[in-house]
Parts: C-alpha cells; sequence; structure tokens
C-alpha cells in the first residue's frame, strides 16, 4: 500500500536485519540483510521531504533523494530506480559502501532532530538490487556509434564510471588494467562482507556487454607504454588510484609475519574468487590460528581486522594512537568489528617487533591525548615508560596509501603532479597539464571514496565527450 510522507514522528529508524555477528564470523557474506518492499516502502516514508534537502547536498553526486524516497514510498520502484540511476553510475555499491554517516545520512535533518536518519543507503541498494531482479537495468546500447576512441587506465570505480558514460554516448572505449579482473578496490580492496564480489562482476559484465574493451594483465609503463596510450586514442583517462602503502620503521621491521593491509586483503579478495594464493595456502598472509595485531585506524585497517576474525584468527587486537572519538574509520565499522570479537587498543603506538625470524610480538607505548593541533584535533603524545609487548604473529600494517610517482614511472615528465605525488587536474573538467590526458578518483585526490571517484568519472566523461565533439565539428567545416 501507498505510505504517507514525514513518518519519522511515529516510526523509528530501521536498518535491514543485520545477521548474527556469530554467523558472520565464519564467512565472507554481507553483513546487512535485504529489505522487504513493505519495509523499504516505510522507512522511505519516513523522509520528510525537505525543501533545502541536506541530505542531497551532501551527496557527493547530488542524488535526487526526495523524490526518489517519495516514489519508493509509493511502491513506484521502477521510476524510483530510473530517477536514482540517473545521478549514480554504480547506485547498488554506493548503497552498501558508502560512508553514509559521513554523507547522506549524517545530513539528514531528522537525523539533526534527534529522531534518527533516514535509511538512504540501504533504500538506494534494494532499489538497484529490486531493478536487477526484476530486469529493469538497461543493457549499453548506444543509439549511434562515434569514431574517436579513449582509453582509460585503471578499472577501478572512477575509470568505469568513465567508461560507461563514453560508451552509453557511443564513444570507442579501452579500459586498461594491470590486474587480471575490472573493479580496482572494489574487487581487490574491499571485503566481500561489504561488498560482495558478484555485485561488481554484474556491472564489469554489463560494461563488457556494452561494447567497453577490457585490456587486462596490463600493466602501464611496464608492458605497454603511456606514449602508446596516447597514440592510439583520442583522449586518455588516468584513474590508477593509490597504492604505494604508508610504512613504518623501528626495531624489528624487517621480520617475517609483518605484512602491508593491501598484500593481506588482496589475497583474502582472490581466495574468495576460488583463485590459488600460494601466500595464503602457505598460511603468510592466512590469519587462521594466529594472534593478530593491526596498526592503524581507519576504514583499511577495519577491514584487516574483520577479515582476520572470519579466517579464523585466534585474537585479533587493532593498535590505534586516539581513541575512538578520534579515528578515522566509521563508527559503524567500528562497532561491527567489536559485535565480531574485535578489541581495540586505544591510544597505543608501535615502537617496533620482536621475534628471531618471524615476528612473535609488537612492542607499543601508550599515548595521552594532548594540546589540540592547528586542525583542533588533539595531538597524541607518549607516556614516559609505558611500554609493553603484545603477542602477535601475525601484523598487518594499514597505516594509508601514497601515490606512486607516475612521472618517472610513465616518462610523461609533462603530467604535472602536486608535492604529495597526485596528479594535478582541473576540478571540473579533470584535464591535466598534458593536452588530451584527463585524471579522476584517488590518484588526484589522494586515498577517498568510491562515490567520489564515480563522480569524478562522469564528469571526466563529459567533458571529454563535449571536447571531442566540438574537435569533429571544427573538422567538418
Ligand atoms: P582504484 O579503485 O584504486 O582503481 C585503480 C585501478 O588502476 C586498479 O584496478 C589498479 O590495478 C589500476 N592501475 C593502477 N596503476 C596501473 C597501471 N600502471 N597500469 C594499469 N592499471 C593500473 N571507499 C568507500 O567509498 N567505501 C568503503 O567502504 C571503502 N573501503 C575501502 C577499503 C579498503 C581496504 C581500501 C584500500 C579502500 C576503501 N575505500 C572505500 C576507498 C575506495 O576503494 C577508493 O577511494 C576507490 O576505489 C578509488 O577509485 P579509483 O577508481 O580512483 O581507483
Ligand atoms: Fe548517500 Fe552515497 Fe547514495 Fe549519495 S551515493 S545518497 S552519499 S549512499
Ligand atoms: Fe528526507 Fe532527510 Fe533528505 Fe530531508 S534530509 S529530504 S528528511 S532524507
Amino acid at each position: 500500500m501507498a505510505q504517507r510522507m514525514l513518518k519519522f514522528v511515529d516510526l523509528g529508524r530501521e536498518m535491514p536485519q543485520k545477521r548474527d555477528a556469530l554467523a558472520r564470523r565464519s564467512d565472507f557474506d554481507e553483513v546487512y540483510r535485504q529489505y522487504a518492499a513493505e519495509k523499504a516502502a516505510a522507512q522511505a516514508s519516513r523522509c520528510s521531504q525537505c525543501g533545502v534537502p541536506f541530505c542531497q547536498t551532501h551527496c557527493p553526486l547530488h542524488n535526487n533523494i526526495p523524490d526518489w524516497l517519495k516514489l519508493t514510498a509509493e511502491g513506484r520502484l521502477r521510476e524510483a530506480y530510473e530517477l536514482s540511476q540517473e545521478t549514480n553510475t554504480f547506485p547498488e555499491i554506493c548503497g552498501r559502501i558508502c560512508p553514509q554517516d559521513r554523507l547522506c545520512e549524517g545530513n539528514c535533518v531528522i537525523e539533526q532532530a534527534g529522531h534518527g536518519t533516514v535509511t538512504i543507503g540501504a533504500i538506494e541498494k534494494y532499489l538497484t538490487d529490486t531493478a536487477f531482479e526484476e530486469g529493469w537495468v538497461d543493457a549499453i546500447r548506444p543509439v549511434t556509434e562515434r569514431p574517436e576512441s579513449v582509453g582509460i587506465i585503471g578499472a577501478g570505480p572512477g575509470g568505469l564510471a568513465a567508461a560507461d558514460r563514453l560508451r552509453r554516448q557511443g564513444f570507442q572505449v579501452t579500459v586498461y588494467d594491470r590486474y587480471d579482473r575490472a573493479g580496482g578496490l572494489m574487487t581487490y580492496g574491499i571485503p566481500s562482507f561489504k561488498l560482495e564480489k558478484d555485485v561488481v562482476m554484474k556491472r564489469n559484465a554489463q560494461l563488457e556487454d556494452g561494447g567497453v574493451e577490457f585490456a587486462l594483465n596490463t600493466d602501464v609503463g611496464v608492458n605497454m607504454s603511456f606514449d602508446d596510450i596516447r597514440e592510439r586514442h583520442d583522449a586518455v583517462i588516468v584513474a590508477t588510484g593509490v597504492y604505494k602503502s604508508r610504512d613504518i620503521g623501528g626495531p624489528g621491521a624487517g621480520l617475517g609475519g609483518i605484512h602491508q593491509a593491501i598484500d593481506y586483503l588482496t589475497a583474502s579478495n582472490r581466495v574468495g574468487f576460488g583463485d590459488v594464493v600460494p601466500e595464503f595456502e602457505s598460511g603468510e598472509l592466512n590469519a587462521a590460528g594466529k594472534d593478530v595485531v593491526v596498526i592503524g585506524g581507519g576504514d583499511t585497517a577495519m577491514d584487516c581486522v574483520r577479515t582476520a576474525v572470519r579466517q579464523g584468527a585466534t585474537s585479533v587486537k587493532c593498535l590505534y594512537r586516539r581513541d575512538r572519538a578520534n579515528m578515522p574509520g566509521s563508527q559503524r565499522e567500528v562497532a561491527n568489528a567489536e559485535e565480531e570479537g574485535v578489541e581495540f587498543v586505544w591510544r597505543t603506538a608501535p615502537k617496533g617487533f620482536v621475534g628471531a625470524d618471524a615476528v612473535t610480538g609488537v612492542r607499543l607505548i601508550h599515548m595521552r591525548l594532548g594540546a589540540p593541533d592547528q586542525t583542533g584535533r588533539q595531538t597524541p603524545e607518549e607516556i614516559a615508560g609505558s611500554e609493553e609487548t603484545l603477542k602477535a604473529d601475525l601484523v598487518v600494517k594499514a597505516l594509508g596509501f601514497e601515490a606512486e610517482p607516475l612521472p618517472r614511472l610513465w616518462g610523461a615528465a609533462g603530467l604535472e603532479v602536486t608535492r604529495w605525488g597526485t596528479v594535478k587536474a582541473d576540478f571540473r573538467t579533470h584535464a591535466t597539464a598534458l593536452p588530451g590526458v584527463y585524471a579522476v578518483g584517488d590518484i588526484v585526490r589522494g586515498a577517498s571514496l568510491v562515490v567520489w571517484a564515480i563522480r569524478d568519472g562522469r564528469e571526466a566523461a563529459d567533458a571529454i565527450a563535449e571536447a571531442l565533439r566540438d574537435a569533429a565539428a571544427v573538422a567538418a567545416e
């Protein structure tokens, strides 16, 4: 039955049912179940249809949230889906993994008024999952073909969103990636308990079916040059993400059993695909039966601790130098991790590692939060004499990522970068200093979010389409 809106006063916020923590610990399936149709409609009806919707302002894609919530509440799901996919290339992915508490939902006025946010992300996911089930998702079938071609380096969300948009307008698109599967960090970084892999593979298949060419296992700068790609295409998009892991030194830093988060998570995701991963088979990148210590307080650290739990670790501890209120990771993910048995050791920092060949423990020191810095964040300070050793036979470092030095790796001196190594690009068109070369996603922003990469990819695609059409019109004169 169609629902009236503004129900937030009588109807509480209800997320889709969460699977029991004990069951979650033993598999890599997603944590949240799907809404039933009535529940989605009822939750959508809580929206107060704000004249100035802050949810929309704070969504990087400016999704038309109030309108598709209203359509959902009225049971007009197909129209709701059509509207939601007009501004978002992968709504079912954003609905699953956007940190909504920092974006749309965190700024919902009924949340601010103390009634609990509208569950925007879960409804967005529900709409597109339903659209796939019902066959409402259009195949990519350009009305006319265009002769111009675009080469995209990097098959993450930034590159794929651009590929989708360009191909729908008839351009010839080739996506190059050094990995054997498309999807970037959605495939090999983010664990499947947050984003099941068939969701990503379905999008890859849709793009391939729509005529996007994939040149996988192609490491640009190693087995194909950047200049070759520029020569082959009328425009090029750099969407390579950031993969240089930040590191820590100190005594024992070179011991066995100490690994980078990206290697650990990639191995786990590959195992999920059924690939043979020697480092997992040997036990090196497998937490089963081990005391695991993860260093870091961001979302990557949360993904590592929760992966270790699922692999059957004996104990999983997370070291972070600040406290819960000051950690960068999503509070929702911290709560999920705690439910699953992860122990957080707040206000601690590693001082080194102990062991003969392989690590057996992490030396840590306790911290206190001191005076705030210029940004207002309290600076952690060491407490003298508070060092101790924590037992560990697998240590995972999740300290963040930096850009690889592309101009040097690719022999492309003209590709201007910032002092952090990220590529300089116009914030609207995403054009770089090199003619015909654009850049999107993490390689421009530094480690960011899927939803921002999608936005960049869509904008760059539109700027390229306009430039190529203009050039064709000039040539025809
Ligand atoms: P990427 O997704 O990194 O894709 C870049 C692609 O380029 C990769 O496939 C790579 O193989 C390819 N490539 C790189 N160099 C070359 C080369 N020389 N030649 C050919 N190919 C190359 N964001 C969220 O919104 N929600 C989350 O829950 C979330 N969780 C995360 C968890 C982890 C563990 C990590 C690491 C990140 C997470 N993020 C999350 C961030 C998000 O994944 C990224 O912001 C997003 O994927 C960036 O998209 P991108 O297209 O710029 O790059
Ligand atoms: Fe919220 Fe992300 Fe969806 Fe925007 S794309 S509405 S931020 S879940
Ligand atoms: Fe609805 Fe909240 Fe957005 Fe207002 S801010 S339109 S209540 S979802």
